[in-house]
């Protein structure tokens, strides 16, 4: 359960037509006062002269007011934040305490924020509850930046920073490719919240256009796939991409992208009961990650599944068992932790209960 406080968020997108007037290294200040410093408040921009932090204080306000919901046993944080448009969306902090690693980019000790890439998501996955909602609109680079700079602001407060970001909130961040590789720029900015390639995670169901892309990128980010099933039949009845791209598309280009970047891949597999959770199902993932991609760089990660309609979650002993065989048939598997279950704020259902 939570509680309600009010948090201040900067209104960035008018901020370059504010100082247009101004020279360019204004806006990169001003950016970098928001950003690097977290300021809350325009007048502690000291590095702007004061007639441009009155204009922008009367001009580009720093406050719009998101709700905040901390589990109870605090390990995580739910944002829903009112957009300037009136849309909503939500964004989750994780805290990693003092547990084992478990994937790429959750790590012991961290924080990592789950960011939404887009309001609603036009992917319809069956088992989603964003994909129930329907599409809305892609966000901007600011409006995904921002998701962080909520945290970073509160994780400042107790001397703490946000360290990794991975792009599994709602949306397809795929389907908004360049605003969520400017989100990645304003992220990795060494004057801004300075997070590295390397700690920020990109999911897709599997948009090959973006996979193929990301090779090219300067910024090297971690790339995970949505899997969840092993095979073209079952991946049908639960993601509707697999009519466009039928589970070969995704494989042979990640299989591509390992190849050219020889950069370790994360296989999503959420554990749904009695679907896709069958010992069968299992040694055909195992045997597809052997015999299409490198069992050195793509390794599976089981998700524990948060029910949020007509499926229910696959016991703990099922999960142990389908990690098993894929252990035994030798393919590195890991098990997401659950994270936010109490706040309904695991990643992939967010937003629907508002
Ligand atoms: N659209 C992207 C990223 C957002 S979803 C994608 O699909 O990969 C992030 C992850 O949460 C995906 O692996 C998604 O399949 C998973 N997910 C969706 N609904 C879920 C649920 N109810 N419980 C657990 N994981 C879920
Ligand atoms: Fe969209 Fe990802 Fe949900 Fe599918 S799982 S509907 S792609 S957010």
């Amino acid at each position: 359960m939570g509680f309600r406080i009010s948090i201040e968020i900067v209104d960035l997108s008018k901020l370059e037509t504010i100082l247009a007037g101004e020279p360019a290294y204004r806006a990169k200040q001003a950016r970098e006062a928001v950003f690097g410093s977290l300021i809350d408040d325009w007048s502690q921009a000291r590095e702007l002269p004061e007639n441009l932090r009155q204009k922008l204080a009367a001009e580009c306000s720093l406050d719009i007011n998101a709700e905040i919901f901390h589990s109870k046993d605090g390990a995580s944080a739910k944002a829903l934040i009112t957009l300037a448009d009136g849309a909503k969306i939500e964004t989750v902090l994780m805290r990693h305490g003092s547990r084992p690693r478990a994937s790429l980019a959750f790590q012991a000790g961290r924080n990592t924020v789950c960011v939404s890439s887009q309001v609603g998501c036009p992917m319809g996955c069956a088992f989603c509850a964003t994909g129930k909602m329907g599409f809305k609109r892609n966000l901007s680079a600011d409006e995904i930046a921002e998701q962080v700079l909520l945290f970073a602001r509160i994780l400042k407060k107790e001397g703490r920073r946000v360290d990794n970001v991975v792009f599994m909130g709602m949306g397809e961040p795929f389907l908004n490719y360049a605003n969520v590789m400017a989100a990645v720029k304003i992220l990795n900015d060494q004057r801004g919240l300075n997070i590295g390639g390397r700690h920020i995670s990109i999911s897709t169901c599997g948009v090959v256009e973006g996979i193929e892309k990301l090779v090219d990128e300067p910024i090297q980010v971690n790339l995970a796939i949505s899997l969840h099933a092993p095979n073209d039949a079952l991946r049908s009845k639960l993601m509707p991409i697999n009519a466009k791209y039928p589970l070969k598309k995704p494989v042979e280009t990640i299989a591509h992208y390992i190849e050219r970047t020889n950069r370790r891949v994360m296989l999503e597999y959420i554990m749904i009961d009695k679907v896709n959770d069958s010992d069968d199902c299992a040694r055909e993932l195992a045997d597809l990650v052997k015999t299409r991609l490198s069992p050195k760089l793509a390794f599976v990660n089981l998700i524990r599944y948060n029910p949020t309609g007509e499926f229910l979650a696959s016991p703990p002993e099922r999960v142990k068992a389908f990690k098993d065989i894929l252990m035994k048939a030798g393919v590195e598997t890991t098990e997401r932790y659950r994270f936010g279950r109490q706040i309904k704020a695991a990643c992939g259902q967010l937003a629907a209960k508002s």
